[in-house]
C-alpha cells in the first residue's frame, strides 16, 4: 500500500473559528499531510508525523496546502453567460439566463459544458460543489456522468419549474417528479455523488410541484434540497403576489415541508429576524454568493445573522450572476460585504466559509471539509508566489491570519498550483507559468 506525504505549510480548521475553535490549531509552516489510498492518514507538522522508507515525498517548498474549496451553489449551464451587463435578478433571468439555458435541450451542448464546468471548478481549486443544471433531465445526466468521471464529491439536480416561467423551459409537476425519481435511481450515492431535488425558487413551482419535492425528500431521507430564497426585493414581492396570504417568503417553503435538515437556500438577503430563526430552528443552511449579490446589486449578506441563528452557511460562487469561480475571489467580495455591513470577516472566517463550513452546508463534513484523518483527500496547493504583488504581500506578512488574508484579497486561479481528488492529481498549473518558482516534483 502506497503512502504519499505531501510537504508544504498546510493549513485546515478543525472547526468554526466563530464557534470557538482555534484555528492555529490547524496551521503547520512546514507541514506534512499522509495519503493512502485516497484518504488522510495523518496531518500535522513534517516533524511530528510518522515517515515511512516506503513513503513517496512530494514537496512543495514555499506553497501552501489546504483543502479543497466547496462551491455552495452555482449554475453549470450559466458559465456561458458569465459577465452578462444588466438588470437585477428578474430581468436579467429573462434577458440571459433564460436564453442561455434553453440550449441546453441539446444534449451535446449540456456534454460540452458539464466537461468545462468541472475541468474549470478542478483548476479553481473546487473540488465539491452544489449545482443546478437546467430543466432538462439530460443536464443532470451529463453532469453527474462527467464528475463521475473525475471522482468529485458533488451534489445537483435538474431544475424543478412548471409556472412563471418560458414555456420552452417549463416541465410539469409530473415530469419534474418522474425525472428527478430517475436520477435519483441513476446517479445517487453512486462514487461520490449525491442528488439534490432543485426547484428554482418557490414561485416558479406550482404548488402540486413542492409537494412532489416534498414526496422525493421523504422517499429518499439522504437527498438533498437546493433552491433561492430572499435574493432581491422583486423577487421576493413576485413570490408573496404568487402565494396569497403567505407571511413571508421562507413560509411559501415551510408550507410544503420544504424547509428542513437537508435544506440548502441560496442567498437569504433580506430575512426577517423571524425568517432567521426558523430556518436555525430547521437547521437549514445557507449559501453566502458575494460576487453575485453585488453584481445584480441584490444587497448584502448578514453573516453575523446567520451565526446568531446557527445558520450554517458555506460559500457560493453563483456562476454566471456570480462573477468568478474562484473561491478566493469569492472571499475577496465577502469580505467587503462584511465591510458595508461593518462586520469584520477575518481570514480564518473566510476559509472556513469556503472550506469545513461549505462541507457542513452540504452535510458532508464527514468525508471532506479538513484534514481529519480518514477524509478524503480532496486538497490543492495553493502558490503564494502566483503573481508579483501577491508574491510581496505575502513575503512580509508574518502570522498565519496575515498569510491567508493576503491569498483571500489577492488569490485567484492563478494561485492554484494544483488540486487533488482522493489523492490523485487532478489538475496542475501550466508549467509555463511556474518556471519561476519551483513547482511539484513528478511522482515517480
Ligand atoms: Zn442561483
Amino acid at each position: 500500500m502506497s503512502r504519499h506525504v505531501y510537504r508544504a505549510s498546510i493549513f485546515h480548521l478543525l472547526g468554526d473559528p466563530a464557534a470557538g475553535t482555534d484555528p492555529l490549531a490547524g496551521w503547520f509552516d512546514d507541514g506534512a499531510l499522509v495519503v493512502e489510498d485516497g484518504h488522510v492518514a495523518a496531518c500535522g507538522a513534517w516533524d511530528a508525523v510518522e515517515h515511512r522508507d516506503s513513503d513517496r515525498v512530494v514537496h512543495y517548498p514555499g506553497a501552501l496546502i489546504v483543502p479543497g474549496f466547496v462551491d455552495a451553489h452555482v449554475h453549470y449551464p450559466q458559465i456561458d453567460m458569465i459577465a452578462s451587463p444588466g438588470g437585477q435578478l428578474l430581468d436579467w433571468l429573462e434577458n440571459y439566463t433564460y436564453p442561455a439555458e434553453m440550449r441546453y435541450a441539446d444534449p451535446s451542448v449540456a456534454r460540452e459544458a458539464a466537461g468545462f464546468f468541472l475541468d474549470q471548478l478542478l483548476a479553481h481549486g473546487t473540488t465539491t460543489a452544489l449545482v443546478f443544471a437546467t430543466v432538462h433531465k439530460h443536464s443532470a445526466d451529463a453532469l453527474f456522468e462527467a464528475a463521475f468521471a473525475r471522482n468529485m464529491r458533488l451534489a445537483a439536480g435538474k431544475v424543478l419549474m412548471d409556472r412563471n416561467v418560458p414555456p420552452a423551459l417549463s416541465d410539469t409537476a409530473e415530469s419534474g417528479y418522474a425525472d428527478s425519481a430517475a436520477l435519483i435511481a441513476k446517479w445517487h450515492n453512486k462514487g461520490r455523488l449525491t442528488y439534490a431535488v432543485t426547484p428554482r425558487f418557490s414561485a416558479s413551482s406550482t404548488e402540486e410541484q413542492l409537494a412532489l419535492t416534498r414526496r422525493l425528500l421523504d422517499e429518499h431521507p439522504d437527498i438533498l434540497l437546493q433552491t433561492h430564497l430572499s435574493e432581491n426585493e422583486a423577487e421576493i414581492a413576485h413570490v408573496l403576489e404568487t402565494f396569497p396570504g403567505a407571511p413571508d417568503y421562507l413560509a411559501t417553503y415551510e408550507k410544503f415541508g420544504l424547509v428542513t435538515e437537508r435544506s440548502l437556500f441560496a442567498h437569504g438577503i433580506h430575512l426577517s429576524p423571524s425568517e432567521w430563526q426558523r430556518l436555525g430552528a430547521a437547521k437549514s443552511a445557507v449559501a453566502f454568493c458575494p460576487t453575485s449579490n453585488l453584481f445584480l446589486g441584490s444587497g448584502l449578506f448578514d453573516l453575523r445573522a446567520a451565526e446568531a441563528a446557527n445558520v450554517r452557511v458555506g460559500l457560493g460562487s453563483d456562476i454566471g450572476a456570480g462573477t468568478s469561480l474562484s473561491q478566493l475571489q469569492s472571499m475577496n467580495e465577502a469580505y467587503k460585504v462584511g465591510q458595508m455591513r461593518r462586520q469584520m470577516h477575518d481570514a480564518f472566517t473566510l476559509f472556513h466559509l469556503a472550506t469545513l463550513g461549505g462541507a457542513r452546508a452540504l452535510r458532508m463534513d464527514a468525508k471532506i471539509g479538513n484534514f481529519e484523518t480518514g477524509k478524503e483527500a480532496d486538497f490543492i496547493v495553493l502558490d503564494p508566489a502566483a503573481t508579483p504583488v501577491l508574491a510581496r504581500r505575502y513575503a512580509r506578512a508574518t502570522t498565519p491570519a496575515d498569510k491567508l488574508f493576503a491569498l483571500a484579497i489577492l488569490g485567484d486561479d492563478r494561485a492554484v498550483q494544483a488540486t487533488y481528488v482522493m489523492g490523485a492529481c487532478a489538475y496542475s498549473r501550466p508549467l509555463a507559468i511556474s518556471l519561476d518558482f519551483p513547482g511539484a516534483r513528478p511522482l515517480s
